[in-house]
């Protein structure tokens, strides 16, 4: 008897394992014939996607949108995804890389699941809000303006009425294309529950490897450790503002805050940063201070295209074309604070792709997740405002010591109260957009309200109030998205703290810049940069600082 059952239970495991074998070998032979397709296919996108942004000619935007295409087609087969299904829910894929791949490509096919039919009238929607977005022009007295006239206005206008009606001006797309919009998060929901989701929101966020309840116990201990702060800060710059105005802090209105969405801090106390940056060469700058911790970037800088030309896209990207060492930026220097950030910003997003080491599969030579890249960004292109950066020789701007003292306090409060307000900002959008997939057919326009008077402390203006918050572009073009840029920020602080308590082993961050530390790349290509997307945002976190992501460090470093 007793042996009996031995002999059985050795010839189950047998067939398990060879089960397991079998089924990890058909997820490796799909994976070499899938990457067989995608990796030429994703550096012909990339390319085109270069070329469209730097010539802004429409055949090259018209390549690009076929090669798009053709990506969603190889991620839209019904075939593959129900072979990658079985072999899912087979659960015999033991190995750890190989089940992580699986993952990846499941949620890659998972989302374009979409009936053909379905998805056009996605695209054709989509495309109609963006079309009527680009073209709108906001008018003020029956003018037209530009959104840069309205920045103009609410930035440097000290009469009231003038700057009402600017950021008037700057919401009255919202109304035009609220409908459409509206339409298209319903199309959004519908291709959502074909897959078995609640939402389009809860989708995203799931095959994102994120998960509701964790974002919102995020945000909900972000409010906590910011309300206060907020309050102080905000009561601060609402007597500073309507001083300005002449009026009084009770009789503040969304258009005195310099901002369409009061998303930036109004530029109100006295240090003109851009005075530093006046005739120093940011580029050369950001060269520099990449090199001096060891991670150059003269290769990435002599591939990328970096000065304002006619037709170019008028931003900032970096990008990995091709997961084989082609990493580019595109910016628009001037030598402006603003530029400096962008720079460093956009250098961090390419020495992450740059760094993933080639001998990972092709599936892992991506960053963790968008916001573990979006941080590593952060983490940089916050020296800008850094005045120990300011002050460091190599690749700083050489202030003595007694400019470093005069720049510090100022810059610390504008990044201090930049930081705070950012966490607030982003809680509405974030509430906002979670509702709006939810119940798209609620009063949305009070609900935006009711989120901006409680995380913005800003009021709304007087009588019904309209669609102004359909302006913000990200509902179309990012959707589900803006939480990824908050979570970005916590784990740039995250790593911040560890570095600088672990491994530089000092009490303080003060004076710390990192230029001149080889050790800070070598640390970074180690913990985050080369295991790419090998681990779970979660793991690589706590693989690299010693612990899950905690927004405990972001409040440390700019809480005070
Ligand atoms: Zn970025």
């Amino acid at each position: 008897m007793r042996n009996l059952l031995i002999v059985s239970v050795t010839a189950l495991l047998l067939v398990s394992g060879c089960a397991r074998n079998a089924q990890e070998k058909r997820l490796q032979n799909f994976i070499t014939d899938h990457v067989a397709v995608i990796d030429p296919l994703t550096t012909e996108t990339n390319l085109a996607y270069w070329d469209a942004s730097t010539t802004g000619k429409p055949e090259d935007y018209d390549k690009l949108s076929k090669l798009q295409l053709e990506i969603r087609r190889v991620y839209s087969d019904q075939n593959d995804f129900a072979l990658l299904k079985e072999i899912k829910e087979s659960g015999a894929v033991a190995n750890a890389n190989l089940a992580r791949q699986l993952d990846r490509l499941y949620n890659a096919y998972l989302t374009n699941q979409i009936p053909p039919d379905l998805l056009e009238k996605i695209v054709g929607t989509d495309t109609e809000v963006q079309e009527k977005y680009n073209t709108y022009r906001g008018q003020i007295d029956g003018k037209e303006v530009t959104m840069s006239d309205i920045y103009t206005i609410m930035t440097a206008e000290k009469d009231a009425r003038k700057s009402e009606l600017a950021w008037r001006a700057s919401k009255q797309v919202g109304d035009a294309i609220v409908a459409d919009l509206i339409q298209l998060v319903k199309l959004r929901n519908q291709a959502a529950r074909k897959v078995g989701f609640d939402n389009y929101h809860t989708m995203l966020i799931t095959t994102g490897e994120q998960s509701i309840a964790q974002l919102d116990a995020v945000f909900a201990e972000l409010d906590k450790l910011t309300e206060e702060p907020f309050a102080k800060l905000k009561n601060e710059l609402d007597i500073v503002l309507a001083k300005s105005f002449g009026i009084t802090p009770v009789e503040l209105r969304p258009w005195h805050y310099h901002d369409p969405f009061f998303q930036r801090t109004p530029l109100v106390y006295e240090l003109d940063l851009d005075a530093y940056y006046k005739d120093k060469d940011v580029k050369e700058l950001a060269e520099k201070y990449y090199a001096s911790i060891g991670l150059p970037v003269d290769d990435i800088l002599a591939r990328s295209d970096l000065y304002d030309r006619r037709g170019k896209y008028p931003h900032a990207f970096g990008t990995d074309i091709d997961r084989h060492g082609d990493v580019r930026v595109l910016c628009n220097l001037q030598d402006t604070e603003r530029w400096a950030e962008t720079i460093l910003h956009e250098l961090g997003h390419a020495v992450y792709s740059k760094h993933h080491d080639p001998k990972e599969p092709w599936l892992f030579r991506e960053p963790a997740h968008s916001f573990t890249t979006e941080g590593i960004a952060v983490f940089f292109g916050r020296l800008s405002r850094n005045a120990a950066w300011m002050q460091s020789a190599k690749g700083g701007l050489g202030l003595t010591d007694a400019q470093r003292s005069e720049v510090e306090p100022v810059s610390f409060k504008y990044l201090q109260f930049q930081q705070i307000l950012f966490v607030r900002w982003a809680t509405v959008m974030y509430k906002f957009e979670k509702q709006l997939y939810a119940d798209p057919d609620r009063d949305l326009n009070n609900l935006w309200w009711d989120l901006v008077e409680k995380y913005q402390v800003v009021k709304r203006p007087p009588g019904p109030v309209d669609a102004g918050w359909a302006s913000k572009l990200h509902f179309a073009t990012a959707p589900c998205y803006y939480h990824n840029y908050m979570l970005g920020e916590l784990f740039a602080s995250q790593l911040h703290h560890y570095y600088v308590h672990n491994i530089l082993k000092l009490k303080s961050d003060k004076l710390v810049s990192y230029a001149n530390d080889k050790k800070l790349g070598g640390f970074l290509r180690k913990k985050v940069f080369g295991p790419g997307a090998k681990y779970h945002w979660s793991e690589m976190i706590e693989r690299a600082t010693g612990e899950p992501l905690n927004p405990k460090y972001f409040a440390e470093q700019f809480v005070k």
